[in-house]
């Protein structure tokens, strides 16, 4: 099947940044098949969408989030320690079916925002590879390993032999690449820090772990090993295949030479959102480029980001980095806009596939309007989707060549269904939800 969309402003982030100011893109089956300018003839299709206008970029990309966790979103937004008070108790109730209903809503939630890729750490994830799968987004999944009890295992070994069915089942996958998760530096045994990256280079897998993102890991670190946790990781070889590490806030001067020699297999997903809703710091990202590390953008779950859309992520990420290193002029909105998409792909290890509107590449594309109140005018295309759009601006989304958002609505799917179904797996949840908010400690 051949889509052409056309009357569009396409940026396509490929290497020289080219832009199109009234462009045309012709998919056919699941790839970019031509690029042009509406002055030439446009090519023949078996469906035309008008884009109107609107800016047409490469599918953004998420390169952190926990699909499973929409059931704790608001809950103690500004209680201290809330991942021991909220996060790890609640999880205990959390079963297969409420984290599957709450991976459909988020799916539906990232694609309605033009997110087309993300990279999820959750437990249930072979349920959550199976909505992701049958809703057609591309992602990275890992079940979470961690050294206690969860709602999936009982052990963090059991953990990791399953993971290897797991591995093996979605192997070969079209959108789904699956990973191995451990928590954090602190909540995993170094043994098992270790047997997880000898299996993550058998099966040629990417690894995915918070890492430097509390004050307390860095201490813990500093005292007992004398180390910080990156150069742990490098002494396990961690960079020595595709690691995403999420967060890194605490990334030392020291970190950045360690790594000088392997800077193209450092993989860093972002968390602005998350990393100063939590009061934790904002990561050295200037120094992280300067020293070719990849960096993308990520939301972090919806307990510790809210959002999972990445219009957020950019804007937050222009501030806070103008800043902290008070420039103005540093990171213009056309850097963090290709952050947003080929740097997630990198970061992703997805670039060969997506990331850029090319030809030959696949059509993961994103479609934003520019008729709403707040998109006028547009001097620049990329400053409008830095500073003035949002996530509600997104018309259209398509992942491989399928068009998965029309018109702002899901093409198969009603959210009303999926938020009623997941309401409805909540009820147990939200009452040990209540308890522990009306807890005194
Ligand atoms: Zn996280």
């Amino acid at each position: 099947m051949r889509q052409l969309i056309k009357n569009v402003h396409i940026l396509t982030i490929d290497e020289e940044m080219t832009e199109i100011s009234h462009g045309f893109v012709l998919i056919e089956g699941e790839v970019i098949q031509a690029i042009g300018a509406m002055t030439e003839k446009l090519p023949a299709a078996d469906t035309i969408i008008d884009g109107k206008q609107g800016i047409l970029i490469p599918g953004m990309i998420n390169t952190h989030t926990h699909v499973g966790m929409i059931p704790f979103r608001s809950l103690g937004d500004d209680v201290p320690d809330r991942l021991r008070r909220f996060l790890f108790p609640l999880e205990q109730v959390m079963t297969k079916e409420l984290a599957q209903a709450s991976a459909q809503y988020a799916v539906a939630e990232m694609l309605l925002s033009g997110v087309t890729s993300f990279c999820d750490m959750y437990y249930f994830e072979d349920a959550i590879a199976e909505v992701v799968a049958q809703m057609g987004a591309r992602a990275i999944l890992g079940e979470t390993i961690i050294d206690m009890p969860t709602c999936d295992f009982a052990t963090p070994k059991a953990t990791l032999a399953w993971c290897e069915s797991f591995i093996e089942k979605w192997h070969n996958h079209s959108l789904i690449t699956p990973a191995i998760a451990p928590h954090a530096t602190n909540t995993n045994t170094p043994e098992d820090l270790a047997q997880i990256v000898v299996l993550a280079k058998r099966y040629a897998i990417p690894i995915t772990m918070h890492v430097a993102e509390m004050t307390y890991e860095m201490e813990e670190f500093a005292q007992r090993y004398q180390q910080t946790p990156i150069a742990f990781l490098n002494d396990l070889g961690y960079f020595e295949q595709h690691f995403i590490m999420a967060h890194a806030i605490f990334t030392e001067p020291s970190d950045l030479e360690l790594l000088q020699s392997k800077a193209h297999l450092v993989k860093v997903a972002h968390c602005i959102s998350a990393n100063t809703k939590s009061a934790k710091g904002v990561a050295p990202v200037k120094e992280m480029l300067a020293h070719q590390w990849q960096v993308g953008l990520g939301t972090d779950g919806p307990s510790s980001g809210n959002t999972l859309d990445l219009f957020t992520q950019m804007r937050m990420f222009a501030n806070f980095h103008k800043t902290y290193e008070h420039d103005r002029g540093l990171f213009p909105a056309k850097e963090i806009v290709a952050l947003a998409t080929k740097g997630g792909a990198k970061v992703l290890g997805l670039d060969h596939l997506v990331g850029t509107i090319e030809i030959g590449k696949k059509a993961d594309i994103t479609l934003i309007e520019t008729d709403s109140v707040n998109m006028f005018p547009i001097f620049d295309a990329y400053s409008a989707l830095v500073y003035s759009a949002n996530a509600s601006n997104v018309s259209d989304v398509w992942v491989n060549g399928r068009q998965l958002v029309a018109n702002k609505q899901l093409v198969a799917q009603s959210v009303t269904t999926l938020q009623e179904n997941l309401a409805q797996q909540m009820t147990e949840f939200v009452e040990e939800a209540k308890k522990r908010s009306e807890e005194v400690v």
